[in-house]
């Protein structure tokens, strides 16, 4: 009996001690019916949302804290389907790779990290790198390194010569011949062994570059890379393995065959026909759109020396063509996933590409859904993120107007709680 009552005690305490915290939310946001409601609370404690409540609700304990949002708009975390958290754009980029090492890398990349947590995004996919992308995506989740919940691709796979060998561009004694190891694949076998290699190398999802791209050392920055053989090979792989497929494309040949290979979203799609529109919809593949970075890229070309030189006549032609292809595949009703390309331009500016889509015809309300729900669908995290709801985890973020009627306030988000913890208040 004196046990059972020792427990019970404790239990009380426990109770009594457990802190939640309180946001009295002036707006918030339903990104699951894109509905707007005002004056609510929302309760978390732990990692998770434990209830959200009509009106201003005070705590009952002394030691929950209360934070006042009464004059902000509050929606759940933002989800970017596309960046690289491990480098970032400079006139210097290319050289890097001849000498920055490891560790390097890994010490900027958490300063990257660290910038898009606070600019909103409390989750990123992140599609490629050298596989210290890895690395940090367990630090994060460890608690040692602030930064976004990461879900990585490792090193994207390419064919020889292709957007992501990366040994495009170098003298012939640094060529060697990467092979599916270093992510270059020719062939069904080395498709399977690419993403068993990926596996194996802690990766959560695959990354293939469908066709040639902008700032890689090539002449095409749209010519089909793959065969529909190797990249079904790759999609029937990864499904062993639970990961999905992101294709990179830009033409329009190499995105058909991304889409028939099985790959779950186009990345860019700079110059897809009206016939890929429909076969994106018949086969539920996304367009993860990247306007920043097109726009980015179109105007660093016209600074003399920023890329190489046979960057240059890529990016003026594919980089401004993206926002009007993203206008026409979304009023065609193709599915569109909220990402940007971060580290192509500056980590933390994501957030620009918010007006980008709406000034390309998409609702404020539709671009913000994309950003929530739908990534969140995408990367089967749909019971917990994206949405503001009761033993979701707590991911929350504000901003000081209503973005429905204002989107360019997405540029300034004043709030960032992630797993519970505010980063920034
Ligand atoms: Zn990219």
């Amino acid at each position: 009996m004196k046990t059972l009552l020792g427990i019970l005690v404790l239990l009380c305490t426990v109770t009594l001690t457990a802190q939640n915290t309180y946001l009295h939310c002036g707006k918030l946001i339903d990104t699951k019916s894109g509905k707007v409601h005002k004056k609510k609370t929302i309760v978390v404690s732990g990692d998770k949302i434990i209830s959200v409540e009509n009106g201003y609700i005070n705590p009952t304990s002394v030691k929950d804290i209360t934070v006042d949002l009464k004059s902000k708009t509050v929606m759940p975390g933002l989800i970017d389907m596309h960046v690289h958290i491990e480098g970032e754009t400079s006139p210097k980029a290319y050289l890097n790779k001849y000498t920055l090492n490891d560790a390097d890398v890994a010490f900027n990349s958490t300063n990257y990290a660290k910038v898009t947590l606070m600019s909103g995004f409390t989750t990123v996919r992140d599609l490629g790198g050298s596989g210290v992308n890895i690395a940090l995506r367990n630090a994060i989740n460890a608690g040692k390194v602030v930064g976004p919940r990461i879900f990585t691709a490792g090193k994207s796979l390419a064919t020889t010569g292709g957007h992501a060998d990366p040994t495009n561009g170098s003298s012939k004694n640094l060529m060697g011949d990467p092979g599916p190891k270093e992510g270059v694949v020719n062939g069904v076998e080395d498709a399977k062994k690419a993403v068993r290699q990926r596996y194996k190398n802690g990766a959560d999802l695959i990354k293939i570059t469908a066709t040639g791209g902008v700032l890689s050392m090539a002449k095409s920055g749209q010519n089909p890379q793959f065969t529909v053989e190797e990249i079904k090979a790759i999609c029937e792989t990864a499904k062993d393995y639970g990961f999905h497929v992101a294709a990179h494309a830009h033409g329009d040949e190499g995105m058909q065959r991304a889409i028939l290979g099985g790959v779950k979203t186009i990345e860019h799609g700079t110059l897809m026909s009206d016939e890929t529109m429909e076969l994106m919809k018949k086969h539920n593949v996304y367009l993860v759109p990247t306007i920043t970075a097109g726009k980015f890229v179109s105007d660093k070309a016209k600074i003399s020396g920023y890329y190489p030189e046979i960057i240059v006549p890529k990016a003026l032609n594919i980089g401004p063509k993206i926002q009007d292809m993203f206008g026409r595949a979304y009023k065609s009703g193709v599915g569109i996933a909220f990402g940007t390309d971060a580290a192509v331009f500056y980590h933390g500016d994501n957030v620009k590409e918010f007006g980008y889509m709406v000034e390309a015809g998409m609702p404020a309300i539709e671009a913000l859904q994309s950003a929530t729900v739908t990534n969140a669908m995408l990367l089967q995290m749909e019971d917990k993120i994206g949405q503001i709801k009761p033993n979701y985890l707590a991911d929350i973020i504000a901003v000081n107007d209503d973005p429905t009627i204002t989107i360019s306030t997405m540029e300034n988000v004043t709030f960032v709680m992630k797993n519970g913890i505010i980063y920034k208040k």
